[in-house]
């Protein structure tokens, strides 16, 4: 079978991407010859496109020609004039509500039910939560002893991780948006793969206090260590240990167990995505989204400015008006934020994503939403916020990797699905992440890095099913423990990078 040398999604598109990379004087079609080296993953135009006129993916207008465009001509991010975005005031809901989803091959999972109730955990750790950065240097000590000395007596614990952050002191902690940070740590702290042991490591001084931090039937001697209450650096230590060796004891009596799909909780989002993320790796993640909601499960999917282009596109996906509103409301806070600092949402695609053919933040937020499937969304929510519902849910965030991934792991995910067509090497160390990569050249690149390749869909040797059931199924492996992902393999992770929108004093 011969690879294709385009991909043309819609018919009514003007433009296609190329497979790879296609020389100038190449016939792409009957009666399109390019013109130009077109690089892999660009576009060429299908048409002439004159000065002013839309230039078209997806069936969307992606851009307006800012000189005239040839036929088989090579498209740029410089030749597109950005239309304006969607208004968020006038969208329909409820208007596009998908009901027929695939059935998942199985409908459930190995996992640790939690004393909190929730979602279930996909591992098992002790996470220790700190209330500001000052102790992080003490709580480090401590924890490479602890994985040392405690770690290996207790087999049934995965891992010992700190969630040390930048937030807690020299913040305006009363700032409206403050709620952001606090409650991403709040939740994160209460993380289901924490088992219900909960530990905090405090200074004593700081501005996110203890109170701020827990509830108050959960602040005790027994889940608090106050730094600033310890005789020296030893009794820090010690105390320390002691509390770790006693939460471990109890997690190690936790076990696996089979779930229904509805206790499990995955987020999905995309990094260094290229102008083949939208066509093969993030379609795929889509079809295993719907699975997993056709079995229960509940799927969250992100990033604000890479959903603002399509907005309306997933108003219509939402349940009810009032899951609408909130959608709206949410995208016209992110509009203000950006606003806030003298930018839009056009400062959103890198120049990585531009090198992958990625003109600009329409096209690069038409292949985004793909991953969200096409079930319909049952709830929004702020960013950090848990959710209520079962099903697809739109939590919103920031597009930046490594401050969605806290923000989704506050939330509650148990594991998150990683679209990428550049490449990158990102992990967390609360949840494991499954890499999905756009294109073969990427997983030939990174064979030990890259858990899944949808790059045989760009050349016809596999369809969207299935490489989305494939990558259920390996959701379903991970989530239940029975699988590692190379980032877990290696013990990759990233900061948690907390979002903090609010001012540092
Ligand atoms: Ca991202």
């Amino acid at each position: 079978m011969s690879i294709p040398l385009y991909v043309k999604i819609k018919d009514e598109d003007n433009v296609a991407i190329a497979v790879n990379e296609i020389k100038a004087g190449t016939e792409v079609m009957e009666g399109v010859t390019a013109r130009h080296d077109i690089p892999q993953a660009h576009k060429i135009a299908l048409q002439d496109i004159p000065k002013g006129e839309p230039v078209i993916r997806y069936g969307v207008v992606l851009g307006y020609a800012l000189e005239e465009i040839k036929k088989g001509d090579w498209i740029n991010e410089f030749m597109l004039e950005l239309p304006t975005p969607p208004d968020v005031d006038n969208m329909e809901f409820a208007t596009n509500i998908v009901t027929d989803l695939p059935e998942p091959p199985v409908k459930t999972w190995e996992g640790y039910r939690n004393p909190w109730g929730g979602p279930a955990g996909t591992r098992n750790i002790l996470g220790i939560s700190t209330t500001v950065q000052c102790v992080t240097g003490v709580l480090n000590v401590a924890v490479e002893k602890m994985r040392k000395e405690l770690l290996p007596k207790y087999p049934n614990v995965d891992a010992i991780v700190p969630i040390n952050h930048a937030y807690g002191c020299g913040v305006a902690i009363n700032a409206p948006e403050a709620v952001v940070p606090i409650r991403s740590l709040r939740n994160l702290a209460k993380h289901p793969n924490f088992g219900g042991q909960l530990m905090v490591v405090s200074l004593g001084c700081e501005k996110l206090t203890v109170e701020k931090l827990l509830d108050e039937a959960d602040i005790s001697p027994e889940n608090v260590i106050v730094l600033q209450e310890k005789q020296g650096f030893q009794a820090m230590i010690d105390a320390l240990m002691e509390m770790a060796d006693k939460k471990l004891k109890i997690l190690n009596e936790r076990k696996r167990e089979t779930l229904p799909l509805s206790d499990l909780l995955i987020g999905m989002q995309c990094g260094g995505s290229d102008a083949f993320s939208g066509v093969t790796a993030n379609p795929s993640a889509g079809y295993a989204a719907d699975m997993l909601v056709k079995g229960g499960a509940t799927v969250m999917f992100s990033e604000v400015t890479e959903v603002r282009d399509g907005v309306y596109l997933l108003a219509h996906r939402c349940i009810n008006e009032e899951v609408g509103k909130k959608l709206a409301a949410e995208m016209k806070w992110y509009d203000n934020y950006l606003k806030e600092g003298e930018v839009d949402r056009s400062a959103n695609p890198t120049p990585g994503n531009k090198k992958g053919g990625l003109a600009n933040i329409v096209e690069k937020a038409m292949g985004s939403i793909a991953k969200s499937g096409t079930s319909p969304i049952v709830e929004v929510l702020s960013p950090g916020e848990k959710p209520t519902k079962h099903g697809l849910i739109y939590a919103a965030t920031p597009a930046s990797d490594i401050v969605c991934g806290p923000c989704q792991l506050a939330s509650g995910i148990g594991l998150q699905v990683f679209m990428t067509g550049r490449g990158t090497p990102y992990g967390l160390a609360i949840a494991p992440v499954i890499k999905v990569c756009s294109r073969n050249d990427m997983k030939e690149q990174w064979p030990d890095l890259i858990d899944v390749c949808a790059g045989p869909i760009a050349t016809g040797d596999a369809t969207i099913a299935d490489i989305g059931t494939l990558l259920f199924n390996e959701i379903i492996d991970v989530a239940s423990g029975r699988k590692k992902p190379f980032a877990e393999q290696y013990n990759l992770c990233n900061d948690l990078c907390i979002f903090n929108p609010a001012p540092i004093t």
